[in-house]
């Protein structure tokens, strides 16, 4: 691999923690250690043809603590890096992964830089047994420095896998392979000879999106509504009560909701609030059915509802018309 110039932004997470001991491999926040990211590149083995590295302090939390106002700050941060060093070859971001593909969709349809993003966390703390935290990093740094990285969007490095930011998801509590796309598999493998892609993204991404986060100072209001048999629309009600302007119903799939649900959501689509139907299946496209067509609501494609919200919070910042905001959902 040929050097190159990254620099690591530490948010915290499982990939900073220190438990207190080696076997300390669930209840390690209690230990209440994180290292920031100078901490975690000197703690790091790289060989010698590795890139060079600086850190970039930004926080040490757990990603529970994550929300729009530090992706606004992860976005700025990337265009400033970028400015700042014109020789910079990448970005990683070391992030928890309780929410960390989400912060990842954020930065993917956000962040308006040429050089790669990538995003890794770790299933185990860094002293844990057996951890992956180092070899993680490791390998989110040497795709960071890949050329054939840059273009991608935001990229997400777990276990030696590369996946998109946009098919990206947390699929298990505890296992080291939790980071799956489903339905898509990863674009490609950090391996120890190489970094391995195989494919890439099509839809549009970073440079080729129309969201400008300069101008947006807070996102509107949108909230996941989870079906389940029975559903009332109590919550949906609740969401509308709150001031939602657009709501992403994790329906059954292929993407529907008991009938009285359904009906309470029909009711905020004709009066304005965007309805935007995913699944709580985990993976597949929600299907432009007649009757979901009929009812109003737009389809998430084979968005999960969590990445939908992100999106439809975006569009709302650029449209309020949801024959605007439905192509949105397949251009992204
Ligand atoms: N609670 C942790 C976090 O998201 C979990 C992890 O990093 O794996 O910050």
């Amino acid at each position: 691999m040929g050097k190159g110039r990254v620099a690591v932004i530490g948010t915290g997470g499982t990939i900073s923690a220190i438990g207190r001991d080696a076997f300390d491999l669930q209840d390690y926040d209690a230990n209440g250690t994180m290292l920031d990211a100078a901490e975690l590149l000197a703690r790091c083995p790289r060989a010698e043809g590795d890139p060079d590295c600086y850190a970039v302090p930004f926080s040490a939390v757990s990603s529970t603590a994550i929300g729009f106002a530090e992706w606004r700050k992860l976005t700025l941060l990337c265009g400033e890096l970028v400015d700042r060093d014109p020789e910079l070859t990448g970005i990683v971001i070391t992030h928890g992964t309780a929410t960390l593909e989400e912060t990842a969709y954020f930065l993917h349809l956000t962040v308006k830089v040429g050089i790669p993003v990538v995003l890794t966390g770790a299933m185990r703390p860094w002293n844990g047994l057996s951890s992956d935290a180092a070899l993680n990093l490791r390998n989110a740094i040497r795709v960071a420095a890949c050329p054939e990285a840059a273009g991608l969007g935001a990229l997400v490095v777990m276990n030696d896998e590369i996946h998109s930011a946009r098919d990206v998801s947390k699929c298990s509590t505890a296992r080291l392979d939790a980071f799956q796309s489903p339905g898509h598999g990863p674009l490609g493998r950090a391996d120890a000879d190489r970094v391995a892609f195989h494919r890439r993204p099509l839809r549009n991404r970073m440079l080729d999106t129309e969201f400008a986060i300069a101008d947006i100072e807070a996102l509107p209001r949108v909230d996941v509504l989870h079906a389940c048999a029975g559903g009332d629309g109590a919550l949906a009600l609740a969401a509308i009560a709150a001031g939602a302007r657009g709501i992403v119903s994790a329906g059954f799939a292929p993407g529907e909701t008991h009938e009285p649900e359904a009906a309470v959501l029909r009711q905020a689509a004709a009066s304005g609030i965007i309805v935007v139907q995913s699944t709580r299946a985990g993976s597949g496209r929600v299907p432009s059915t007649s009757r979901l067509v009929a009812n109003g609501f737009v389809s998430a494609d084979d968005l999960p509802p969590h990445k939908a919200r992100i999106l439809l919070a975006l569009a709302l910042t650029r449209t309020s018309d949801p024959h605007r905001i439905e192509p949105m959902f397949r251009r992204y």
